[in-house]
């Protein structure tokens, strides 16, 4: 636990005034003052030596805080990047870069490098699990995003395939709704046992019902909720969620970049109800990420 309640702007900037801080609290949360060195083997003490190396007080071997994470190669101030992370944290849709670089009182392709890189940390704080098992109930469905760019002036449409037991939620780009495309998935990430629930179409009826069991709510007879129970509400819901991300906050994205948005719209959902869990996730952890 890094913080007992959501800080204040004031408070968060005076927990991280400086970068000297940054690193120290991302060493201390990576490796911890007694990590055993890796060359003489002894446990510390480590002392910070340069802006990013700390040094084995025996044997002077060198570790990287930031080796591996999203900010290792930044050459912009990490107290910039905390407090990057600490607004798309405790903002709903995530905070456009435009309004970072003016909050920030940086260029703007500079805060944009700092929000591409917060969203790959945001991205990466949790693993996707595998969803479902008996008798639990999964929403899967399928949905077309608008305002993808693939180039300079080239837009696209890209079909996104959902899946949610309305706590995780995993979403994947697909080449299209066929079923040799879809079901795979379903197989992969969906629990036997599990009761799936989508709407009409033709895809999901070729479900293996030896595995699952489906429920099927029609949209076209008017029902949201069917008399049998079935729902997509809360994958309809994460939908709503992505397309305000990408459409109002974002104005657009590019499609290089689009499997870093889906990941971070996941993450944000799942902590819709837990902003400080959500703060708390994103400060007590570095994960490394794959350049
Ligand atoms: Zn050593």
């Amino acid at each position: 636990m890094v913080f007992d309640s959501i800080p204040s702007f004031e408070e968060f900037s005076a927990t991280f005034s400086s970068d000297e801080e940054c690193v120290r609290h991302m060493f201390k949360v990576r490796f911890g003052k007694n990590y055993p060195c890796p060359k003489c083997t002894k446990a510390g003490p480590w002392y910070l030596n340069t802006r990013r190396y700390f040094g084995c007080s025996r044997c002077g071997t060198q570790l990287n805080a930031k080796s591996g994470t999203v900010f290792n190669h930044s050459k912009s101030s990490i107290v910039d990047h905390f407090m990057a992370i600490y607004l798309s944290c405790i903002s709903t849709y995530g905070v456009p870069a435009d309004v970072m670089s003016t909050f920030l009182g940086l260029p703007k392709p500079t805060a944009w490098m700092i929000s591409n890189r917060v969203r790959r940390h945001i991205a990466g704080l949790r693993q996707p699990q595998r969803l479902g098992g008996e008798g639990q109930i999964i929403e899967v469905d399928e949905t077309l995003l608008r305002q993808v760019r693939s180039g300079p002036d080239a837009e696209r449409h890209v079909t996104i395939f959902g899946i949610t037991d309305g706590h995780e939620y995993l979403s994947f780009i697909v080449p299209n709704r066929k079923p040799a495309t879809l079901l795979p998935i379903i197989d992969k990430w969906v629990r036997p046992g599990s009761e799936i629930h989508s709407d009409g179409f033709g895809t999901y009826r070729l479900l293996n019902l030896n595995k699952y069991t489906h429920k099927t709510v029609n949209h076209k007879a008017g029902f949201t909720i069917s008399p049998d129970g079935a729902s997509t509400v809360r994958i309809d819901q994460f939908w709503g969620r992505l397309k305000r991300t990408i459409y109002r906050v974002c104005h657009g994205v590019h499609y290089a970049h689009l499997e870093s948005y889906l990941k971070e719209c996941e993450q944000r959902a799942f902590w819709k109800k837990d902003r400080l869990g959500f703060l708390n996730s994103a400060f007590s952890q570095f994960p490394v990420v794959q350049t």
